[in-house]
């Protein structure tokens, strides 16, 4: 396909699933209806669905004829089997623990490890792998390269982590004190940014001088390496199956939600090298997930998770994937649309304080962005800014989270080109009506998590 500027979409359909299509007019009760968090509403009511990438892909034929075989014995299923070919043959590590989603894994593996005065050390936790550290009563550090920070400027490898804090910190809580170095590819809080194998082969060296646990945290390691193929001299006659796997040779052990790059609904998987480790992991997956050959996991969940981790590094697959993604971000920012740049692997993120910067921070122009683009084509985001992670000083005055952005995260194989063309026309319109969004402020809220469950009103 190389002489041709159309990236078509390297599959056809063959079951379809019925958009139920609604008007504006039904909208603005539907979101009243949702007190304006759109995590209230029913998916029958969203047109493009870009919550989450995760646990949203269209499973492949093959993966559903693997379906029909699976093998729902209790012990040493065949299914099993399969899924554990799988793994090792991407990761080389010889003990793999089925878990039924990745916080699964995380909250065995951190849970085992952490506890008080442990540090984790990441490019960035993401917040379930933060949730179970510190609930472990250890500490989370996120050091992201400064690169990273910065939304607008580009940078081949912005999920990168910063090396030089890394070896600092380990001197400043001392080697001993430190359950685990956590790698995050690509990095999802981050922007789904990259990390070039050159940052993860520093990671390496330092953990292995001082002697540290270095796992990946490989939700999305395929698109990763399809970034690093792409962007990092030495890579380009490389297969994407061959630099995951040297990714994988660099630790000591991975944690996966196949809700990601595994192209599944459900499932997930901690792997190991060290066999101590690994019993004591077993034995507490045993007593909350399942037996150490199904860990929560049916027997058909593993058939599709053992073909959709060899699905994902097709080739044709990947550049679709990541090409889609990255056509939807570019035309929004020749639009005028704000955005972090460059785009990365499955998720465009929209700037909303540059775009609303009339709508003060303390009334939420993420919120009211993600309103404006369910109300405008019935497309669902995320705002990821003060609603999600704003605090309240001790006089209930708003602080801010650093920046106030949007997702729209891409499900895999879900949405076609005209589906994407249909949002960039609804942006077009959001920005002729840009100065009639309007904030909103919070009637009622949850001490925890509050973006899920937070009811709002609009400022007239
Ligand atoms: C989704 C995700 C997790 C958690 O996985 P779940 O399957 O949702 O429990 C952990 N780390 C990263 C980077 C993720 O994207």
């Amino acid at each position: 396909m190389e002489n041709f500027k159309t990236i078509i979409e390297p599959f056809k359909i063959k079951m379809v699933e019925p958009i139920h299509l609604s008007s504006f007019i039904q909208r603005k009760e539907y979101l009243k209806e949702a007190n304006f968090n759109p995590f209230a509403l029913d998916s029958d009511k969203v047109i493009i669905d870009f919550l989450t990438d995760s646990g949203t892909s269209a499973m492949s034929s093959d993966q559903w004829a693997g379906m029909m075989q699976g093998d729902e014995s209790y012990a040493g299923a065949s299914s099993w089997h399969k899924m554990r070919e799988s793994i090792f043959d991407l990761t080389g590590h010889e003990f793999i623990l089925p878990t039924h989603q990745g916080r699964a894994g995380e909250r065995i593996l951190y849970g085992h490890l952490g506890g008080p005065g442990k540090f984790f050390i990441s490019n960035t936790h993401f917040d379930t792998t933060r949730a179970n550290i510190e609930f472990s009563g250890a500490e989370a550090i996120d050091i992201p390269v400064e690169e990273g920070k910065n939304p607008k400027e580009y940078h081949p490898f912005k999920g990168n982590m910063d090396v030089k804090k890394l070896e600092e910190i380990i001197l400043e809580k001392g080697s001993a004190n430190i359950a685990g170095v956590i790698l995050t590819v690509t990095n999802n809080s981050g922007g789904g940014q990259p990390v070039s194998m050159e940052n993860a082969k520093a990671v390496a060296a330092i953990c292995k001088k001082y002697k540290i646990y270095y796992f990946l945290d490989c939700c999305r390691v395929a698109e990763n390496a399809y970034f690093i193929r792409l962007r990092e001299k030495g890579y380009e006659n490389k297969t994407y199956k061959e630099i995951a796997q040297e990714l994988f040779s660099l630790t000591d052990g991975a944690v996966m939600s196949a809700k990601k790059d595994a192209l599944v609904n459900m499932g997930g998987f901690l792997s190991l090298k060290e066999e101590e480790l690994a019993n004591a992991c077993k034995n507490l997956l045993i007593i909350t997930e399942g037996f150490a050959t199904y860990g929560g996991l049916s027997g058909r969940d593993m058939e599709a998770i053992a073909i959709g981790l060899r699905e994902v590094f097709e080739p044709n697959y990947l550049h679709y994937r990541i090409t889609s993604t990255t056509f939807l971000g570019e035309k929004l920012r020749e639009m005028g649309v704000p955005l972090m740049w460059p785009i990365g692997g499955h998720a465009v993120y929209l700037d909303a304080k540059e775009l609303y910067d009339h709508i003060p921070v303390d009334q939420y122009p993420g919120q009211a962005l993600v309103c404006e683009l369910y109300l405008t084509g019935g497309i669902r985001a995320v705002e990821i800014g003060s609603v999600m992670f704003g605090k309240y000083d001790d006089n209930g005055k708003l602080i801010p989270a650093p920046m106030e952005l949007v997702r729209l995260a891409i499900p895999r194989r879900v949405y076609t080109q005209s589906h994407i063309e249909y949002v960039i026309e609804v942006f077009d319109k959001i920005l002729k009506n840009k100065h009639n969004a309007k904030g909103l402020i919070i009637t009622e809220e949850p001490k925890f998590l509050r973006h899920f469950t937070s009811k709002f009103k609009r400022v007239e």
